[in-house]
Formats: C-alpha cells, sequence, structure tokens
C-alpha cells in the first residue's frame, strides 16, 4: 500500500443541464427532503444504495456515460429544476423569525455532536441528534444560526454483534471528501486553520463547512499535516479516549470554536446571516470553553477580567441534559493546571481564580464544566420540566443562599424535527388530511380528526409491514456477516409478523435507561410475547458505549433470550448498527414506542416524540417529556410518580407496572376489532395522542421558545451591557463586588404583620426593617412572601410582594411595607427577606444572595446538598 503525501478533492464534472445536483448534494437540506433523495436515487439506484444514501459519493460514483444520459432526459432534467427550486425557496423566503419585531440576533450554537443524517456519523445518540434538528428547526424558521462542532475522522462506532450477542466495535475511516462538506479556505486558496493552545504547543484545526438549510455548520478538525502527531488524532472518536483526551477535544470544540466563527466571518460565511453572533448556546458543558476564549477576547480589547466576565455571560444560554452527577464532565485539578493555565492567564486568571468558576459545591479540585458553564452563562435551562426540578436541585450548590425551586435554571422542553422523522407512509396521510402547510404550522394537528380510520390503519399497516420486511434484511444481512450458512437463515422469512403489535426500543443501552427491564419476568414476557390470539413482537435496538460492560451486557441478554427460544426468536429481534437511519424505520413501522428509564433520570428523551409523529403510541414510565404531556388518554403511563428510592426495589415495581400497562391496557386495546375489522379504540387514540402531543414535541415550538425566552432577551441584554465600550458590564461587575462584599451585614431585623384572624379577602398591612450596612436602598429589593402554610409550617407557593421605603435610609436601617390580600382560607403565613436588585441582573436570583428574616428561611439547611448531585 501507498500513502498519498497529498491529496486532493477531484469534482465530478457535472453536464450544465444537472449543474444544480452540486448544491442539491451539498446543502444536506436533502435529509428532510424525501424528493431530493428521490432524485439521487432516480440517478443511479445502485450507486446510491452502494454509497448508502450520500449524495456526494453518489455523484461521483456515477459514469460520464450515465451523466450524459441523465442530461438528455427531460424529465428528470425538470425533477432537478423543481428539486432545486424547492431548495432556493427554503433557503430564502421570509419565514417566522422574518416576523419577529426586529432582527432576530445571530446564534451560534456550541455542540460536542451533530446528528443531521446517518450519513455523516457525528453522534452517538439523542443529544447529537437533538442538535441537528435544533439546526434543522432553525433553518425551517428563517432564524439566523450557525452550529459549531467536532468533524471526527472515525466518528462513533459501527456496532456488529457476534454469534454470542457481544457487542463489536468497529470505527470507520471517514473521507471528509466524500461528505457533503466544504473545507474553508484563505483568501489565497489554502486551508484555513484556527490554532488551540495545547499544554505549551499550538493545535491547529482545519474547519469544514457543513450547510444544513440556512444554517452554516462549522466542524473543526485537527488532522491536518501541521500537527504534531499526537494532536492530529485529538478529533479522532467521539467520547473516545480517557479524560485528558476529551479535555483536548473540549479545548478544540471551545476555544478553537470561537476561532473558526471568527474566521468564517472574515471568511465571509456568516455575511448572509448577519454576523457576527450575537448570543452563544452551550448545548451541554463539553463546549464550555467558549466562554474562556470570548472572555480572552474581552481582555485583549482591554476589559478588565471582571467586566469581560459580565459580558460574556450576558450573550449565554448554557443547557443542561443529564439529572446524573456522573454524566458531567469533570477534570482534576493538575489536567487544568497543564492544558488552561496559558488560555485562563490571557484573560487575566490564575489557576485558583479559573478552578472557582468551575467548582461545584464542596468538590475542590475538581473542575465541573457544568458549573463552569452555568457560571458563565446569564440564563440556563434544563429539557423539560421534570428536568428542570432536578436541575435546580442538583445545581443548588451554586446558589447555596436560595431555595432550590428559586435557582435560576428555566426549562425549554426537547423536541423533534416532524420533516426528518415522520415516515412516507404517514407523510402522505398528513398531506392528504392535514391542511396543505401542515409542516409549518402547529394548528394544521387540530385537524387530525379528519384522518379517517381507514386511511389511518392503511398507512399504520403498510408502515409495520415496511418494517418487518427492513429488519428481516437487516438481520439476514448481519448473519451473513458473520459467515452463517444460507441454508440455517430459512428463519429470518417468518421473523416478525406483519400484522402483529408491534412494539419498539432503541436507544443508547445506558444502564438507567433499563432496556432488559422486561426480562426480569421472562415467563410473563413469553406469555405476553406468544399468545396465539393476540401475539406481540419487539424490536430492540441501540449501541452501548464501547467502555460501558453493563450496557453489553444488556443487549447480549437480549439476544441471547430471542435466540436460545424457537417460539421466542421470530417475536423478538435486535437489529444492529443503530443510527439515525435505522432509528426512522423503527419510529415510522412501530405500533408503540417503549421507554423504561429508572425516573427522573431521562432528562427529556426524544425518541417517543418522533415515533408519536408516526402515530405510534407512546408507553413509558412518567419521565422527561411524558411527564409533563400524559394526560391520562394520550398514550400508556408505566407506574407513577413515586420513586423507591432504592434502585432495586423501583426496577421490580416498573417491570410489574409495565407488564400490567402491556396486558391490561395496550394488548386488548390494539386487538379490540368487536366493532369492525379495525381498531377503532386504538385509531381514536392514535388520533388523540397526536391532537395533544404533535404540536408541543416539535423542534420548531422548542427553537422558538429558545428565541421568545432566551435568544432575544440575551441578545438585548448584552447589547446593554456592551455599548459604549462595555461601560454596562463594567458597571454591574463593580457594582456585584460591592453587593458581596457589604453583603454580610444585610438581615431583615423586624417583620411586622397585622396578627389576629382574617377574613377571606381582607387586606392586610406588612412592614418590614432592614439592616443595608453600606448598602443603599435601590441595591435591593425587600419581599414579603405569603400563602397558606403546609403541616411543616412552610409556606405553600409563596407569592411574592415587594414592599416599598416608606422614608429614606437612616442610620443604615430602612422601613419598607406594603398589603396584600388573604385570599385563601386556613392558615396563613408571611415571610420577609432581602435581596440584591439591579436592572441589568438577567434573573433576579442571579447572585444567589439572599437575607431572611430570622425563621423564616424556607430551605432547610440539610437539603443544600441537593438529592441527585
Ligand atoms: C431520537 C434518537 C435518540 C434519543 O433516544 P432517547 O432514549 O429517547 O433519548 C437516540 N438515538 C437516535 C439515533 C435518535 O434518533
Amino acid at each position: 500500500m501507498v500513502r498519498a503525501l497529498t491529496t486532493f478533492p477531484v469534482i465530478p464534472s457535472l453536464p450544465d443541464a444537472l449543474a444544480p445536483l452540486a448544491e442539491l448534494a451539498t446543502n444536506l437540506r436533502w435529509a428532510w427532503s424525501p424528493r431530493t433523495r428521490e432524485l439521487f436515487r432516480w440517478a443511479g439506484a445502485t450507486e446510491w444504495d452502494r454509497s448508502d444514501g450520500n449524495p456526494v459519493e453518489l455523484l461521483g460514483r456515477l459514469s460520464s456515460e450515465r451523466l450524459a444520459e441523465l442530461a438528455g432526459d427531460a424529465g428528470f432534467v425538470q425533477a432537478v429544476a423543481q428539486c432545486h427550486e424547492e431548495l432556493q425557496h427554503a433557503l430564502t423566503q421570509p419565514r417566522w423569525a422574518q416576523g419577529r419585531p426586529g432582527a432576530p440576533p445571530l446564534v451560534a450554537y456550541f455542540s460536542p455532536e451533530f446528528g443531521i443524517t446517518a450519513v455523516m456519523p457525528t453522534y452517538s445518540g439523542g443529544l447529537g441528534v437533538l442538535a441537528g434538528d435544533h439546526l434543522k428547526a432553525a433553518s425551517d424558521l428563517g432564524l439566523p444560526l450557525v452550529g459549531v462542532g467536532l468533524l471526527y475522522r472515525a466518528g462513533y462506532f459501527r456496532q456488529q454483534l457476534d454469534a454470542d450477542g457481544w457487542q463489536q466495535e468497529a470505527y470507520p475511516d471517514l473521507n471528509p471528501h466524500q461528505l457533503p462538506l466544504t473545507a474553508l479556505t484563505r483568501p489565497d486558496g489554502t486551508p484555513l486553520t484556527v490554532e488551540v493552545p495545547m499544554a505549551g504547543r499550538r493545535a491547529a484545526a482545519a474547519v469544514w463547512l457543513a450547510q444544513v438549510g440556512r444554517v452554516p455548520l462549522l466542524l473543526l478538525d485537527t488532522d491536518v499535516a501541521a500537527n504534531d502527531p499526537a494532536d492530529r488524532g485529538i478529533t479522532d472518536r467521539l467520547y473516545g479516549g480517557d479524560a485528558e483526551h476529551r479535555l483536548r477535544q473540549e479545548l478544540v470544540l471551545g476555544i478553537g470554536g470561537v476561532r473558526a466563527l471568527r474566521a468564517a466571518a472574515d471568511a465571509g460565511v456568516l455575511q448572509a446571516l448577519g454576523g457576527p453572533p450575537q448570543v452563544f448556546h452551550s448545548n451541554e458543558g463539553h463546549a464550555g470553553f467558549l466562554g474562556l476564549e470570548r472572555m480572552r477576547e474581552h481582555v485583549a480589547a482591554g476589559h478588565p477580567v471582571d467586566t469581560a466576565l459580565e459580558a460574556t455571560r450576558a450573550a449565554t444560554l448554557f443547557t443542561t441534559h443529564t439529572p446524573v452527577g456522573a454524566g458531567i464532565d469533570k477534570f482534576p485539578r493538575d489536567l487544568i493546571e497543564a492544558y488552561l493555565a496559558e488560555p485562563a492567564a490571557a484573560c487575566g486568571l490564575d489557576v485558583d481564580g479559573l478552578m472557582d468558576i468551575g467548582r461545584l459545591g464542596d468538590e475542590a479540585d475538581v473542575f465541573n464544566m457544568a458549573a463552569f458553564g452555568l457560571r458563565l452563562s446569564a440564563h440556563a435551562n434544563g429539557v423539560s420540566k421534570l428536568h428542570g426540578q432536578v436541575a435546580r436541585r442538583m445545581f443548588a450548590p451554586l446558589w447555596p443562599s436560595l431555595e432550590p425551586d428559586e435557582v435560576p435554571i428555566d426549562t425549554v422542553t426537547n423536541g423533534v424535527h416532524a420533516a426528518t422523522w415522520i415516515g412516507p407512509e404517514q407523510r402522505d396521510v398528513y398531506d392528504r388530511h392535514l391542511p396543505p402547510d401542515w409542516l409549518r404550522n402547529p394548528e394544521a394537528w387540530a385537524q387530525v380528526d379528519q384522518i379517517p380510520d381507514e386511511v389511518l390503519w392503511r398507512a399504520r399497516s403498510r408502515a409495520r409491514e415496511r418494517l418487518v420486511a427492513e429488519v428481516r434484511r437487516r438481520v439476514r444481512a448481519q448473519a451473513e456477516r458473520r459467515g452463517e450458512r444460507a441454508g440455517t437463515l430459512g428463519w429470518i422469512d417468518e421473523l416478525l409478523d406483519p400484522d402483529a403489535l408491534t412494539i419498539g426500543f432503541a436507544r443508547r443501552f445506558a444502564e438507567y435507561k433499563r432496556g432488559a427491564l422486561l426480562l426480569r419476568k421472562p415467563e410473563r414476557l413469553r406469555a405476553l410475547l406468544c399468545d396465539p390470539d393476540r401475539p406481540v413482537q419487539l424490536v430492540f435496538a441501540g449501541k452501548a458505549h464501547p467502555r460501558d460492560q453493563i450496557g453489553k451486557d444488556i443487549i447480549r441478554e437480549l439476544v441471547r433470550l430471542a435466540a436460545g427460544d424457537p417460539a421466542l426468536r421470530s417475536r423478538m429481534v435486535f437489529v444492529a448498527d443503530f443510527d439515525m437511519e435505522l432509528a426512522a424505520e423503527l419510529y415510522a413501522g412501530c405500533d408503540v414506542w417503549l421507554n423504561t428509564p429508572r425516573r427522573p433520570f431521562e432528562a427529556c428523551g426524544t425518541s417517543g416524540q418522533k415515533a408519536v409523529l408516526n402515530g405510534a403510541l407512546h408507553c413509558s414510565v412518567l419521565d422527561g417529556w411524558w411527564d409533563e404531556l400524559y394526560d391520562g388518554d394520550n398514550g400508556f403511563a408505566i407506574g407513577g410518580r413515586d420513586e423507591a428510592g432504592d434502585a432495586e426495589q423501583q426496577d421490580a415495581a416498573d417491570a410489574q407496572a409495565a407488564f400490567d400497562v402491556l396486558e391490561r391496557s395496550v394488548v386488548p386495546r390494539f386487538y379490540d376489532r368487536s366493532e369492525s375489522p379495525l381498531p377503532r379504540r386504538w385509531l381514536a387514540t392514535v388520533r388523540h395522542s397526536l391532537a395533544t402531543l404533535a404540536s408541543p414535541v416539535l423542534a420548531a415550538t422548542m427553537v422558538q421558545r429558545y428565541v421568545v425566552e432566551h435568544y432575544e432577551p440575551l441578545a438585548a441584554h448584552s447589547d446593554r451591557l456592551l455599548a459604549d465600550d462595555a461601560t454596562g458590564a463594567a458597571d454591574l461587575a463593580a457594582w456585584k463586588h460591592r453587593i458581596e462584599t457589604a453583603w454580610p451585614e444585610v438581615a431583615v431585623l423586624e417583620l411586622a404583620a397585622q396578627e389576629g384572624p382574617a377574613v377571606k379577602g381582607e387586606r392586610r398591612e406588612v412592614a418590614a426593617t432592614v439592616r443595608l450596612g453600606e448598602l443603599a436602598a435601590d441595591d435591593v429589593v425587600v419581599e414579603a412572601l405569603h400563602g397558606p402554610v403546609r403541616a411543616d409550617g412552610t409556606i405553600d407557593e409563596p407569592r411574592r410582594l415587594v414592599l416599598r421605603p416608606v422614608d429614606g435610609v437612616a442610620a443604615g436601617r430602612l422601613r419598607v411595607g406594603g398589603a396584600f390580600t388573604c385570599d385563601v382560607a386556613g392558615e396563613y403565613g408571611v415571610a420577609a427577606r432581602v435581596r440584591p436588585d439591579h436592572p441589568d441582573l438577567s434573573r433576579d436570583m442571579e447572585l444567589g444572595l439572599v437575607a431572611w428574616a430570622d425563621g423564616t428561611a424556607l430551605r432547610p439547611e440539610a437539603e443544600a446538598g441537593g438529592e441527585h448531585g
């Protein structure tokens, strides 16, 4: 073998009539345009299959003769023109964002993984697919947004299973020139690179551009000739390697990512979006060093470090995705010293100062990327209501004086990109029976009642048949790859029944997701699956992280149970090599989507949302999004909201509950054909599920919320702080410093509320005296909190009343007062507190400082650690 010294791309030469194919292939909008993908298949079905649905590779494979033939085919040329016009519309028409008051801010969205299409294996699971859906929805909404991530040369692994069910991992060797990517170049045509400080060295990263509809996605790649060999491998594998390797990847993503944005702006890539970026969104903590690099920019512009920190925070949103402490990236101090001393120094910080920004609670000498991300963000959110609650407890140590409910972490519930995930059968139904703009108008879903039973059932049945055929094809291919002889594979023709109730379970095989929950009761499982009149079948798929032995064991257990029992073998299957393509087939073809996480560890979960959009019913533990959107009748709940505390007990109870709901509700409803050959009750539930769930689970809904609740307010906030050479940021930093110094003196000295019984509806006066020490009256707000009192003496969902000064500050003391209405009968309580207040705070509780009147603190000290931390 000969290794090439230099390489260069050879671009297929397209006849003029087919010239638009080049843009159609490189703009990833084909990932959500079935019509464009059909066009590529038309160009060459064999080549399309050989290139695994990658149009760039397809164009390279088509012979000159074939291209000439296509150029002479008027029908094909016309179809090319139509697809190209569809693309131009998608890229240029005014959309939702253009109707917003004021120009929407340009947002830079950072994520360690992006799942756009199976063709680009730069994702491992839900986090990456969510990021991909975010970009696609942003493009559909006309939102100016640019993605920033890493191009992993070996992506995420391909999974094979050996005969025993052990997962085998094979890493593909990606050739970026064969992918829908363009290398950014300097004006002289040489590849554009950015430099990242790497423990005394400089690592260079090339910047690839993937165009996702309107949204450019910048992917950094350290496999460049100029690098030290060790640095060439930094962006080798997604989530590969040890902590040091992770840290090196995160330096490239965060610091290199910001530099790539600046370089892309210089190269004109962001021009169409009105750059430079105003808001930075960090999807999980891995990209957190983007904050450090932006601080450095402010420091380099002449600002002191405190001002730089305020200016950076003001434009940053941090989204947390994990309710498990172990799921957060943490680095020991020695690694931080080795790799971050230099970037920190460039911000005017020493290592101690940096460690302080990354500390969670009393974890000394541990640098916590989530804590770092939260301290450098003015806004933060979890990804479902329940997860928001868990995240507020988990990160409460960052705001030790606050009641967990007041920890400034909001919620934006995740959603999924409809055009990517709805299969052809169901898409056809919606095209015919919903208003024509159903893909862009969430209100269209109110009309699912218009879909006749016959139509809905035919689509569901066809999708199930297609899934069964696809599973058989894949299982056969897997067996052949393992070298099993053709003569022994006859059983695959009988694998799954196109008419049987089909339940899907496919996702990463992490322990908390409990892929083998139903295996706790093998006899009950067998009875469920092998019922001769009402058969049920289970389709599993998913990868375990290469170092996750427990996940691998679960996969093996599933494979072996099916393989070892001829009766089960046709009803239960594990399909290898789960990726976005297999995922889409499963969401489209299953009747029920099963989700069995250990509550509350599934921050949101999005696979069920995709299945629901396809007319499947969700059957899930009340965790993540299901906890907030299950209405009792739009799917099925496994168990209730109690958490047993003990994992083993919870697993046993949930397994029991899962069988109960499957046996008593799911199966009888699916097979109830008493009124007609169609399962009318089932179909009514499907319609109700779509009517109540489709709109809230759309990625468009999620992205609109991010815009309205976070991107726009952050842009306005940072504009204010950055105006006049960042005067606002400097003032805010100085004010915070003054408050923090003076705060120990601040106290509520006295709270006087009228005593004696009140009649419901009566106004009650309350007055307080606070000690302000060095502070002025307008540095603080004094609040009365009032409401009905629970048995333990705490106030239930307290209402807040701002108490106004009754006269000026005298001897460092301020008297305040106000009145409220007692509108709930029963025992009623009042408390008072004082907190800092400034017009430029992005959140009331941003500083985490409050002083309570003695004895009224709502938060018992014992709870301070948070129960999930
Ligand atoms: C949607 C999706 C997921 C998310 O699965 P959950 O367990 O619901 O979070 C994972 N992998 C792929 C390929 C997906 O499309």
